[in-house]
């Protein structure tokens, strides 16, 4: 019997009595665009979105930013709610969430400067590097009438039943635009001096309390470490949360760092937590709640958080997608159940970057719950699958919990896959994670698991289709792409898949080559100077150059950032011309091409290769030869599909499901497998 979550987390699952209203726990789900919105039935998705989240016993959901006009939108296709027509739809949203025992409050956002629309506007008419729009300043007709729409909105949001509203005032958007030297240079009542900087906010909050009242829940979100030159300092932070705290808020929840900032904030490589002490001081400078977010992917480390006084809340977003349940099973002393996010954001925000819709890697079904619904199966079949890589693990929890009778084989003596690889990458711990959901997950289902065992043709052919098997799974992933190229035998060459297992080990001159997501792993492995596990919040906000006190503005240290050492010297190498990691995910990638050079990796795209010798690598770029002196050769030249199992059943005339890498190895990623995978198992 698992122990009851209460006594493993008694803070994160205390009630919160706001006076007027009560939270059935200390956590909220996160605002976070999900350009649902974009989707036919968009209302009906949202509403099954939201209300899966409060089904899921979160205690209070924040949704997607809302822009309170349309110069505020994000872009041209993001939702502004400035209309009463718009309730009724809205309405349908918050009776799902209420039928379901939850509380939700709209978020309202205005993106200011950041707005990817043909007319931006700011408080000042100063450009970001993150869009190549120049914003026109707002005229003080303009500020006062923003302000009203804000109210507006805000009103609107309460006559359509929302429990309260969230003001985005972090990350760099309009409202911190305004209170920034950074971004706001005014010579009016709103710039200048701190009190007219931060008088646009203070305004907001005021005008929207006046208009809602009391019994209704006011949220300002507030960056309590902006990361940016000329963003605050710690004084002006406090200063600045006290200040939003008279104006009447019920809850003041945390951001941290600008868009711009050009450090991760919520990456895999951020440490869990990483943030927690600047929100400590926030806490301590305040009487109302405070909330905490960023990398706070587990009910430890949430309980954790609020235990050790450094918030009232946790605000998860994304790991609510991962897992709908999470608080669920935090309660029910499931936590070894959870789904958890890996801070990878391959799913979630680099396909909205990407302009398409959000949902998760180790969940397809977020943002896609009317389309993904789990029906219980009529007549259980028994499945033989193949292979216990992502793909295979998902289509065997997924058609499991269907009702279907699995047995899972897999050759090796441990489930996994390519995601045993990943996980010794530092900076990708997070994997051990989906290991370990899919390890219980198994065991829960009563999945049989046949470790070491290699099913074959002969094995499954006596097996199937008369026999024990009404239907094959095949899902044996991909092995590492052989080089084709004189001295590719050499004593010095080695797989990818051998140096990340740690079968292999690099001298200290490496030349790797292919420059993919796994020569960028590989890179990182031998550069990181740490391995998977190790490191500290405190070397992690060194190497970016955060200043852990925020004494200065923005919270960057005055010192230059400080690279971890590396053991190896790196050269990573690709044949294309074009810029290196451009297949690396949108919103993190930009981490690896950053730090990589730091640590001293040369990077040589429009490589030809000639051949290994006992010198090393022989190459030419733009026609010129040119030896890479290295004591190994690392190959991440892509994979090639596994199929011969397939291929041997087909020959004896049975058919079986092909997934994953087996199917198509071509920028395959666990992403692809897994929604691959349960698409099958939720229709088989
Ligand atoms: P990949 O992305 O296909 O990269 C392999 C690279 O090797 C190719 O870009 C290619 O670049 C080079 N190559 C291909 N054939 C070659 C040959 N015969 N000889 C020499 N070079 C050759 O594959 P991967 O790096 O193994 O990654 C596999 C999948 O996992 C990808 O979909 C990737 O997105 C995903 N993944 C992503 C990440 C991440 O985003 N951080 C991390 C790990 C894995 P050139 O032809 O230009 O040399
Ligand atoms: Fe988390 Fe990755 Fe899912 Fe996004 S896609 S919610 S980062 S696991």
């Amino acid at each position: 019997m698992p122990m009851a979550g209460k006594a493993l987390y008694p803070h994160l699952l205390e009630p919160l009595d706001l006076g007027f209203t009560t939270l059935r726990n200390r956590c909220i789900m996160g605002s976070m665009h999900t350009r649902i919105e974009l989707l036919d039935n968009s209302i009906d998705r949202e509403a099954a979105y939201y209300a899966e989240r409060a089904k899921g016993e979160v205690g209070l959901i924040v949704t997607g930013g809302y822009a309170p006009n349309p110069y505020g939108r994000m872009d041209e296709q993001s939702a502004v709610f400035n209309d009463a027509a718009q309730i009724a739809d809205q309405k349908r949203i918050t009776d799902a969430v209420h039928a379901e025992g939850g509380k939700i409050c709209m978020q309202i956002l205005h993106a200011g400067r950041y707005a990817k629309i043909p007319e931006t506007v700011g408080a000042s008419d100063l450009p970001t590097p993150i869009n190549p729009v120049t914003p026109r300043a707002l005229s003080n007709d303009e500020i006062e009438a923003t302000i009203e729409d804000f109210a507006h909105t805000a009103s609107l949001a309460q006559q359509a039943g929302y429990d309260g509203v969230e003001i985005m005032g972090s990350e760099g958007y309009l409202i911190t635009q305004f209170c920034a030297s950074r971004t706001n240079n005014r010579d009016d009542e709103w710039g200048g001096s701190f009190e007219n900087r931060t008088r646009f906010a203070l305004d907001i909050m005021r005008r929207i309390r006046s208009r809602v009242g009391t019994d209704f829940i006011v949220i300002f979100r507030l960056s309590a470490l902006d990361l940016v030159e000329d963003g605050f300092n710690r004084d002006e932070t406090l200063r600045f949360a006290r200040e939003i705290e008279a104006t009447g808020v019920d809850i003041i929840s945390t951001g941290i760092g600008w868009h711009e900032a050009r450090i991760p904030t919520i990456a895999h490589v951020v440490p869990r937590g990483a943030w927690r002490s600047f929100v400590g001081q926030i806490k301590a400078a305040v009487s109302v709640p405070v909330a905490a977010s960023n990398r706070i992917n587990t009910p430890e480390i949430a309980e954790s958080v609020i235990a050790d006084g450094d918030a009232d809340l946790v605000a998860l977003a994304r790991p609510m997608l991962a897992d709908a349940y999470f608080m669920a099973k935090a309660r029910q002393g499931r936590a070894d159940e959870i789904n958890s996010c890996i801070a990878c954001n391959q799913a979630c925000l680099d396909p909205i970057f990407g302009k398409s819709h959000a949902s998760c890697l180790v969940n397809p079904a977020a943002c896609r719950e009317i389309e993904f619904e789990m029906k219980p199966v009529q007549t259980a079949k028994r499945i033989a699958v193949i292979g216990a890589g992502p793909g295979g693990l998902s289509f065997a929890v997924t058609a499991a919990e269907r009702g279907h009778k699995i047995t899972l084989y897999e050759a090796d003596d441990a489930i996994g896959g390519q995601l045993r690889l990943a996980r010794n990458v530092p900076g990708k711990e997070e994997f051990n994670e989906t290991l370990r959901y899919y390890t219980r997950r198994l065991e829960v289902l009563g999945v049989n698991v046949r470790l070491g065992h290699k099913a074959d043709a002969d094995g499954l052919a006596a097996e199937a289709p008369a026999g024990s098997y009404d239907e094959i799974i095949i899902a044996t992933g991909v092995h590492p792409r052989a080089l084709d190229l004189d001295g590719a035998d050499h004593s010095m060459v080695m797989s990818y898949a051998d140096v990340l297992t740690g079968r292999a080990v690099p001298g200290r001159r490496v030349a790797i080559i292919g420059a993919g997501g796994i020569g960028f792993d590989v890179a990182e492995y031998l550069t990181a100077g740490r391995s998977a596990g190790e490191g500290s919040t405190q070397e992690f906000l060194a190497e970016w150059g955060v200043d852990m006190t925020h004494a200065g503005p923005g919270g960057l240290a005055e010192k230059p950032s400080v690279p971890r050492k590396s053991t190896h010297d790196v050269t990573l190498l690709q044949r294309k011309p074009s810029r290196m990691g451009r297949s690396l995910g949108l919103t993190t990638g930009w981490v690896n091409r950053t730090v990589l050079p730091q640590r001293g990796v040369k990077m040589i795209a429009g490589v030809d290769y000639h051949r290994i010798d006992d010198s090393g690598l022989h190459i030419s770029v733009n026609g010129e030869d040119k030896l890479i002196e290295a004591d190994s050769i690392v190959v991440c030249a892509g994979q090639e599909p596994s199929r011969g199992l397939h291929d041997a059943l087909a020959v004896r005339g049975i058919k079986a499901h092909l997934i994953g890498g087996a199917h198509e190895a071509a920028e395959l990623d666990a992403q692809r497998a897994i929604e691959q995978a349960t698409r099958l198992a939720l229709d088989i």
